[in-house]
């Protein structure tokens, strides 16, 4: 049994809409998601992050099945035609997608999940899962990001070239989303992000997303 104001179940994904939530974290490449999700989930029990299908080669520290699921394209055509991706989009010229079973049989044990995607997967995930919680990471100016994404060291020149191509058009996506978080000071932002999760599951961000929306 869910809580007495769980919202009603969303329509194409089992398992929410009971005591567990999804929450969706968006922005550009280099804004830090990754770094905030890793501290998110070191302060706060009980959420998972759901590993990720994609075509992209894997860097040299990643490993199949941990930071993401790699796939032939082949491979992911055959799960996206099975419905087996809840949202699939193609980002610098590869495909990335989240498979359902890394996140139905969590939300219906009452494990909220945490997405890590780029913009066009979380538009998809506004639609079919409308009580997600969706949150865009915000660099604190646009250098940032070039800056970051060279210190991160893990991508060529001309792959950091891309992603900051598709930067400048996921940047003008921010006024979408409810939730913003600025990552400027990673503890501030990581301190934000807590809050706001958790005043996600005790019920307060969404009540607070229906009074910015006018719902
Ligand atoms: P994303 O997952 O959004 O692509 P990452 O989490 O990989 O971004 O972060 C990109 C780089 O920026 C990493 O090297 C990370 O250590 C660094 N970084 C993240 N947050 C901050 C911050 N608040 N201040 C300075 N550097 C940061
Ligand atoms: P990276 O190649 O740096 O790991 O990821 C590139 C971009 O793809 C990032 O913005 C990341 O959030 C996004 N991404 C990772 N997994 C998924 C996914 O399952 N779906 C979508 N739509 N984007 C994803």
């Amino acid at each position: 049994m869910g809580r007495p104001d769980a919202p009603a179940p969303p329509q194409g994904l089992r398992g929410t809409g009971v005591s567990a939530r999804l929450f969706v974290i968006t922005g550009p490449s280099g804004v830090g998601k990754g770094t905030l999700i890793a501290r998110l989930l070191e302060r706060c029990e009980g959420l998972a992050l759901s590993t990720s299908a994609t075509t992209r080669p894997p860097r040299p520290n990643e490993r199949n099945g941990v930071e993401y699921h790699f796939l032939s394209d082949e491979e992911f055509d055959r799960m996206a035609a099975a419905g087996e991706l809840i949202e699939h989009a193609t980002y610098a010229g590869r495909r990335y997608g989240t498979p359902r079973a890394e996140v139905e049989p969590r939300l219906e044990r009452g494990t909220s999940v945490v997405l890590e995607i780029e913009v066009q997967g979380a538009r998809q995930i506004r639609r079919t899962v409308p009580d997600a919680v969706q949150v865009f990471v915000a660099p604190p100016s646009p250098e940032t990001l070039r800056e970051r994404l060279v210190g991160r060291a893990t991508d060529s020149p001309a792959e950091i070239e891309r992603r900051l191509r598709v930067a400048e058009e996921e940047l003008g996506a921010r006024s979408e989303f409810a939730h913003v978080v600025v990552n400027d000071d990673l503890e501030r932002a990581t301190d934000e992000l807590v809050e706001l999760v958790r005043r996600s599951l005790s019920g307060g961000a969404q009540a607070a997303t229906r009074r910015r929306e006018g719902g």
